[in-house]
């Protein structure tokens, strides 16, 4: 499948961050800290910022979540980190933008669940209020809807309409058709009570791959609003990681897509930030944004003596990403580049040739020497135990260049 045009959508300005219209695709994600402990949660907006995070979701569940938002925001700007913040809301949201108007105000999006904004006949007036303050905020506005909290008044409804019909094969086409249809009603409702379209964004998430890809094909065919990505509920580990990207490639491959987000259960001991790696990672490979310089390395087999080549193209790869920060305003195009670390002479000085900087280190039964590639041609070559240390000095002297 050749890549597609992407799909003009209404933009969206979040902050100073522009989301569809053809702006490059935004990383975002979400804190998983108490929005109501202050220093933990910028802790973590400035960790997941770093790491490239363009736009960040904070829980806005309590009173002391509001009360907190706006000394967070602060707390940001006084140390220089101006991503803009996005307060997700469900149920008491109405109530609480009522109640703290500088939290309307330090935020710079709100997302609302169609599903989890009041119930019955409070739905309407809830879901109204809601977006009358972010008319009044000036605030564009996810409308989020998600499959594990569907309006359920939409399902009902859809349900009843094809009462005669519906069988159990058809339920969860009549299902994927209430999610979209509950993100269109609510966006033209929204618009109804005052909000431009370049204030909406919308999203449904679901767990099911193929199903996600599905309902994003039929909503993006049916409106242009902007539309943000994401596999709610991917999971843990390589299953997330795997889903995600999966469901994700498929839809940007087709056009489709303006902001993601890679929803990954945090591992004991694994960085909230994971997410945002993966999330670049993704658009990277996938040829629409760059980055970091990406490192090239070969899976390893019998041919190499030691994990010594995987663990240099671990520490270049942390080195290079590390350096993202000071390098990227400095060295112009430096996240276009590809280093190899390649174990033997099989592929090692093809791989190497190909990158800007590439090192081919010695298999078994191959002289203890490792060729180094700079553009194409072989500049150098290391021997001795520290292969490691001069070549990243190599690649440091490469890039200062
Ligand atoms: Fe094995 Fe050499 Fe190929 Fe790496 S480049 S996978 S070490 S044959």
């Amino acid at each position: 499948m050749s890549i597609s045009p992407r799909k003009q959508t209404q933009q969206v300005l979040v902050g100073d961050v522009k989301v569809g219209g053809g702006a490059p695709i935004v990383v975002q994600s979400m804190t998983n800290t108490d929005t109501a402990d202050i220093a933990s949660t910028v802790q973590q907006i400035i960790e997941l910022s770093m790491a490239g995070s363009e736009l960040v979701r904070v829980t806005v569940n309590t009173e002391e979540a509001a009360k907190a938002v706006p000394e967070i925001r602060n707390q940001l700007d006084q140390k220089g980190f101006s991503v803009p913040i996005v307060g997700d809301f469900h149920f008491n949201g109405h109530k609480l933008l009522e109640k703290y108007p500088a939290c309307a105000e330090a935020l710079s999006k709100f997302r609302i669940n169609p599903g989890n904004v009041g119930r019955g006949k409070n739905r309407d007036p809830q879901f109204q209020q809601m977006i009358e303050f972010a008319c009044r905020y000036d605030k564009p506005v996810r409308i989020g809807v998600n499959g594990g909290s569907l309006d359920q008044s939409v399902l009902t409804r859809l349900l009843d309409e094809n009462r005669k019909k519906a069988n159990p094969q058809e339920l969860p086409a009549i299902t994927r058709e209430a999610i979209v249809l509950s993100a269109l009603e609510s966006a033209a409702k929204a618009q109804e009570y005052g909000l431009g379209k370049d204030k909406i964004i919308l999203s449904c998430k679901i767990s099911n791959v193929q199903e996600l890809i599905s309902i994003y094909q039929d909503i993006s065919e049916r409106c242009d609003y902007a539309l943000h990505l994401g596999l709610t509920e991917a999971g843990m580990g390589s299953k997330g990681i795997v889903s995600s990207s999966a469901a994700l490639a498929v839809l940007m491959q087709q056009g489709i897509g303006d902001t993601i987000r890679i929803s990954l259960t945090p591992e004991p001991g694994t960085a909230r930030t994971k997410e945002v790696v993966v999330a670049q990672e993704l658009l990277q490979t996938m040829g629409f944004r760059s980055f970091t310089p990406l490192v090239i390395a070969c899976p390893g087999c019998g041919r190499t003596t030691s994990d010594y080549f995987q663990r240099l193209a671990q520490d270049i790869q942390a080195y290079l990403r590390d350096q993202m920060p000071i390098w990227k305003n400095k060295y112009h195009g430096v996240e276009e580049m590809e280093v190899a670390v390649m174990g033997c002479v099989v592929n090692g000085p093809g791989e190497s040739k190909n990158a800007n900087i590439g090192i081919s280190l010695p298999g078994t039964g191959e002289s203890p020497v490792a060729p180094v590639y700079e553009d194409g041609v072989k500049t150098v070559t290391l021997k001795g135990d520290k292969i490691a240390e001069e070549f990243q000095v190599l690649v440091e002297k490469y890039i200062e260049s």
